[in-house]
């Protein structure tokens, strides 16, 4: 079977490289010349785990191939996905620019059946705009083409992305003809073997699983950090109460980790979409509504820590800041809490230091010289009055204090990620401050 994944971008780039893993023929088309020259050249646009090695097996193997040219993928293609971005528009709902535009490319290009599969994040209803650009394009043409549109949302984590591809905890199918269904059943086969099940529907119910799921995750995550405000100003300890709830099967312990708020390219923008429709169909999402709002404060929470350790004046002061995706294993910065609080610090008149083992090129796209890049976790900790911690990276879990201690002008944490043991901090000697923990005692 020949494929074509259009949008060469985390969700492109993964699902081609593991289609080909399996052998099927793909190709990845994206508009950005640049990205596929170095793509070409196995140059990997993004950081992601186990993906450079997968896509260079495969292109050497001619089973992966990188192309501008939408009009060839599409002509010998059974399948095209479509995997373009959806940003948010300024009213929130979900910009569908590109992903209208590439259908129009596979209406001006198809030359017999194709099944047009949308893997973008795309709210309810778009399947239908994307069939009826289709529909216009083969009508202007004057060709009467047989086609397909079905729904499959991707549900990737950034960092694990690979593995969550080839082992699903579940692929979401949308579909209007058993034509569609029986050819994404044998895509998928490769995947689904050991019990990871594909799971089939229409099309307006897999494009509202996708956002009830991300949604779902938002408020999770916004659900424990307003517990754990409360749990500080009350005196509780967010980790034991964590502990107590979490033991509770229905409630479960994924995802309940109190923090400096969610980020990266999709929650937000998913749950601000889903909102949006919402709006339009005039019903209004009062939790999501919530889970947005409470969100937006919990990023600001570390830097109103160290504003207030240092009596709301950070003039002159150096904060050392260790991590800066929007969380492990990535080098994505999108929406990250990070932006928020280096904005804060530096309009406070902060020097900031900063690491991150991945995504320092990032940061240097957004913050040019205004801060300092430092290499190594230790070298952010010379002469700064704090560190905070950003990102719980696996390396940042048991450094060393003793160094740390030495290294700081002022033996200042702000944990950001609870990932330190307050009695261990102090009786080294810090200052120490996490989330829903009151720390005075
Ligand atoms: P991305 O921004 O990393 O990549 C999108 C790519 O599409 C870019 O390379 C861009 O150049 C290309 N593109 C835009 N218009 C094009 C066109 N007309 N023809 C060909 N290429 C075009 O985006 P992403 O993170 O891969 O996300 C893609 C979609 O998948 C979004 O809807 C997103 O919400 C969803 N999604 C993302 C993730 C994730 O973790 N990143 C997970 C699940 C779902």
């Amino acid at each position: 079977m020949n494929i074509t994944i259009i949008g060469s971008g985390y969700v492109g780039l993964v699902t081609g490289a593991c289609f080909s893993e399996v052998g099927i023929n793909v190709t990845c088309v994206d508009v950005d010349q640049q990205k596929i020259d170095n793509l070409r050249n196995g140059i990997i646009p993004i950081y992601e785990p186990g993906l450079e090695k997968m896509i260079t097996r495969n292109m050497n193997k001619g089973r992966l191939h990188f192309t501008t040219k939408i009009s060839d993928a599409v002509r010998s293609s059974d399948v095209v996905f479509i995997s373009v971005g959806t940003p948010p528009d300024e009213d929130g709902s979900a910009d569908l620019k590109y992903v209208i535009q590439v259908a129009r490319d596979c209406g001006k290009h198809m030359n017999d059946y194709t099944l047009v599969v949308t893997k973008s994040t795309v709210p309810v209803g778009t399947s239908l705009k994307v069939k009826n650009a289709i529909k216009e394009e083969l009508d202007k043409r004057k060709v009467n083409i047989d086609f397909d549109v079905a729904s499959n949302p991707e549900f990737l984590k950034e960092g694990a992305a690979i593995d969550d591809f080839l082992k699903p905890d579940r692929i979401v199918v949308g579909v209007e003809s058993t034509r569609a269904e029986e050819l994404l059943n044998t895509l998928y086969k490769p995947f689904t073997l050991n019990g990871h099940p594909i799971i089939f529907m229409d099309v307006i119910s897999a494009e509202m699983t996708k956002y009830a799921a991300n949604s779902m995750l938002a408020t999770k995550i916004s659900f424990i950090n307003d517990i754990a405000n409360l749990c500080e100003i009350v005196g509780a300890d967010i980790n034991k109460v964590r502990k107590g709830i979490t033991s509770d099967t229905r409630i479960g312990n994924k995802f309940l980790y109190p923090g400096i708020g969610y980020g990266g390219s999709c929650f937000p923008k998913d749950v601000q979409a889903l909102i949006r429709t919402g709006e339009e169909y005039q019903y209004e999402l009062k939790v999501l509504k919530a889970v947005e709002a409470v969100n937006n404060s919990q990023k600001s929470i570390l830097f109103n820590k160290i504003m207030k350790y240092y009596d709301g004046d950070l003039k002159g002061k150096t904060v050392a800041l260790w991590g800066l995706s929007f969380k492990p294993q990535t080098d994505d910065m999108r929406e990250a809490p990070s932006l928020e609080i280096i904005r804060k610090l530096l309009a406070a008149g902060a020097n900031v230091r900063a690491y991150d083992p991945v995504a320092l090129n990032e940061a240097k796209h957004h913050f040019g010289n205004a801060i300092t890049y430092c290499e190594d976790q230790y070298e952010t900790l010379i002469n700064a009055d704090c560190l905070a911690v950003l990102t719980e990276w696996s390396e940042f879990r048991i450094p060393n204090f003793k160094i740390m201690h030495k290294l700081l002008n002022v033996p200042a944490v702000f944990d950001g990620r609870n990932i330190y043991d307050k009695s261990e901090l102090k009786k080294i000697g810090f200052d120490y401050f996490c989330i829903g923990v009151n720390t005075d005692s």
